[in-house]
């Protein structure tokens, strides 16, 4: 015992951004090194759109605050 709750550990990183597509605002966790971050994807929690960010993990992604379009449709994606 004794040792306390430690805050988020250095290298984490954490940002809110909006849904290009849908209009959600959702909160992107991501964590830094020890090695040079890549490219990790992320998608919008509620239609799916995917996104990219410099990370060394995939990223964690929260939802705060539903999609603002009135739909229910799924971002097509057309990678492929
Ligand atoms: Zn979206």
């Amino acid at each position: 015992m004794g040792q306390a709750q430690r805050p988020a550990p250095p290298g984490q990183e954490s940002f809110d951004r909006s849904c290009a597509y849908c209009g959600a605002r959702f909160r992107v966790r991501i964590a830094h090194g020890p090695f040079a971050d890549h490219a990790e994807e992320y998608a919008c929690p509620e239609c799916g759109k995917r996104y990219e960010t410099g990370a060394a993990h995939a990223p964690v992604v929260e939802l705060v605050q539903p999609r603002q379009d009135g739909k229910t449709d799924r971002y097509q994606d057309t990678l492929f």
